[in-house]
């Protein structure tokens, strides 16, 4: 016995390939993401390194370049007190107090050659030991001042090692401009201190010259004394006093020449990178300070690019992980309906398999068997084209019928259809069927019961129903049945139908004379005469006894007589040879009635009048056809 081949559901291993693959795509997703990511910062700390390195190294150059400017601009200067020098004599200095009109004039001669000289020096003069002061201004106007109580004086009399001095920004007593005062001492051959030589710079000037360079938008420059105040800047903004800790002054502090330092202005909150330095030989210190807006305007659109390309990426990246979540979700959820559904299928098989009558899965063909049970095998024949294939051959009218009945209601219970076996057996199934899902598809369960037995014994029996058992012909009930089917046949086609009532003559006398053995071969062989003589769509049946009716369909009146007077003349010819006695000779009786398509009437009606004519038949001497009214 062939085993049904098992089909297994969808390969397990499909689903575990999709899984890797499912799982594999967003984590390759991630580490491109976190690379890319990686990749991008340290580019960006990399170029911002740069950008700064770049900065420092601008901010350098400007700083030096401003720097041998006001180097050169104060040198320049000091050249002119050291050629003024060269021309006074220190005595002139030394009596400008005694206001001798004489020295005071060849100090006005030599002053007056060189006042005027530079575009920076706003005035050059000379300072007597007590503090007198005789300088012309940059027209060649001669001034004179007090200047006993300045700072220079002091320190340049009392340290004779000191040659120049630059002072802090201070107001001129001349014209009060905003100045620094550069101051030479000059002494006697004795070196004996005999005065000063100064002259100034505009601190205007040398704001002009700080802003005649490009430090960007938010850029500055300083030039500061010792104390870190300011003496000149650029762009000019009225400076608060510089506290005390400020950044650059702890670089200072380690006794560096310059230095560079990062941090936001007190000024104006700006935040900056300072490339400081101090003058040569000058109390003054140079910073010039490049706005972090500015060096990293660049670097900043650079991280809004790279800002906007991450928050893309990392929506594509959410994006990726939802679907892939999402994903693996479905994935659970099929595994476990899978699951489920092999452990249902497994469940149904194992059912289906104990029971005892063929159930079987076919397509929806209700044709080719995807599982059968054991008591299924004698009833499927092997596939056409595939022997493994096999084939459930119901009776084909009846599994079209079948296949639009389930696919009309979904199911079909208790349907009797002939079937015949592989082996040629025919055989009587009742069959239900309903549409299932099957291996993930469609399906028709189909249960199947071998019913010929029950259908072989109910043919007997309604045989023996409508049979009479003597004579094989009709008997009354089914003679009625018929009878009366055939009349409403008739009735509703307007077609003519008769019946022949029967009767044998004397039978009485038969039985009396012979036993009623002989009497029941005389009825059989009275039947046998009439089938004989009588068409085929003609239906005798035994009502009784030895009486019998004849129903004739398409029979008028005229002819059912003319049948009537055959079969009774036919009867009387015949002789019944019996064995042990002498040939037997009947004649019978026959009552006719025809319908009258005018006048509907039942079945049993129309006996009534044919067994009134029988009546009349046997009333006027037998052996002869009598007409119903
Ligand atoms: P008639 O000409 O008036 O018909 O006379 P008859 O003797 O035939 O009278 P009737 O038809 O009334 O009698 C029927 C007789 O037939 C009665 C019965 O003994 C006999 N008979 C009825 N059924 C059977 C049967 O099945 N077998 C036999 N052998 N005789 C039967
Ligand atoms: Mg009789
Ligand atoms: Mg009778």
């Amino acid at each position: 016995m062939p085993r049904p081949r098992r089909r297994r559901l969808r390969s397990p291993g499909l689903i575990g390939e999709s899984a890797a693959f499912s799982s594999i795509v967003p984590l390759l997703a991630l580490l491109f993401g976190v690379l890319l990511c990686g990749f991008q910062a340290i580019e960006l700390y990399q170029s911002r390194h740069d950008e700064v390195s770049r900065a420092e190294a601008s901010a350098g150059n400007l700083r030096r370049l401003l720097e041998s400017r006001l180097v050169g601009m104060f040198r320049e200067v000091e050249l002119v007190l050291i050629a003024v020098e060269g021309g006074v004599n220190t005595r002139w200095v030394e009596h400008l107090s005694a206001r001798d009109p004489a020295d005071r004039a060849r100090l006005e001669q030599v002053l007056r050659y060189y006042s005027g000289r530079l575009p920076q020096a706003g005035q050059v003069g000379v300072v007597s030991p007590d503090g007198r002061l005789l300088a012309l201004d940059h027209y060649g106007k001669a001034w004179t001042a007090d200047v006993s109580d300045r700072d220079y004086l002091r320190i340049m009399r009392d340290d004779p090692s000191i040659k120049v001095y630059y002072s802090r920004p201070m107001y001129s007593r001349i014209d009060k401009r905003h100045i620094v005062t550069i101051v030479r001492r000059i002494h006697t051959a004795d070196g004996h201190f005999a005065g000063l030589l100064l002259s100034d710079v505009g601190i205007s000037y040398i704001e002009d010259m700080l802003s005649g360079t490009d430090y960007g938008p938010h850029g500055v420059v300083a030039l500061r004394d010792t104390a870190l105040d300011v003496v000149a800047r650029y762009p000019a903004a009225r400076v608060p006093g510089t506290p005390g800790n400020h950044p650059m002054a702890e670089q200072m502090a380690t006794g560096q020449p310059g230095g560079v330092v990062r941090f936001r202005s007190i000024n104006d909150g700006e935040m900056r990178l300072y490339s400081w330095g101090w003058l040569p030989g000058m109390p003054y210190v140079l910073a010039v300070g490049l706005s972090e807006r500015d060096y990293l305007t660049d670097w900043h659109g650079r991280i809004l690019v790279a800002g906007a390309a991450g928050a893309i990426l990392a929506v594509l990246g959410s994006g990726i992980f939802l679907l892939y979540r999402r994903d693996r979700r479905r994935h659970a959820a099929l595994l476990e309906h899978q699951k489920r559904l092999r452990a249902s299928e497994a469940r149904f098989r194992r059912l289906v398999n104990a029971m005892p009558t063929p159930v079987i899965v076919t397509r929806p063909d209700a044709r080719r068997v995807l599982f059968a049970n054991p008591p299924s095998a004698e009833l499927l024949a092997p596939g056409d084209d595939d022997p493994d294939q096999r084939q459930l051959r119901l009776d084909e009218v009846e599994r079209v019928w079948l296949v639009e009945k389930v696919d009309e209601a979904g199911d079909v219970s208790g349907r009797e259809m002939p079937l015949v076996r592989p082996d040629g057996e025919a055989m009587w199934v009742l069959v239900s069927a309903s549409a299932i899902l099957f291996d993930d598809g469609p399906a028709l369960l189909i249960g199947i019961n071998d019913i010929t037995a029950r259908r072989a014994l109910e043919e007997r029996l309604q045989v023996l129903a409508t049979t009479d058992t003597l004579t094989g012909i009709a008997n009354r009930g089914s003679l009625l049945e018929r009878g009366e089917g055939l009349l409403q046949l008739a009735m509703r086609h307007q077609r003519p139908l008769s019946v022949l009532m029967l009767d044998i003559d004397h039978f009485k006398r038969i039985n009396d004379s012979h036993g009623h053995h002989i009497g029941d071969e005389a009825i059989r062989a009275t039947v046998r005469c009439c089938i004989d003589t009588l068409r085929a769509s003609d239906v005798p049946g035994r009502l009784g006894g030895e009486e019998f009716a004849i129903v004739m369909p398409e029979t008028g009146l005229t002819d059912a007589v003319l049948v009537a007077e055959r079969l009774r003349v036919a009867i009387g010819k015949q002789a019944i040879l019996l064995d042990g006695i002498a040939p037997l000779h009947l004649t019978v009786s026959i009552g006719v009635a025809s319908h009258d398509p005018a006048r509907p009437e039942t079945f049993a009606a129309m006996l009534i009048r044919a067994d009134l004519a029988l009546y009349a038949a046997k009333n006027n001497g037998r052996d002869r056809v009598e007409v119903a009214d």
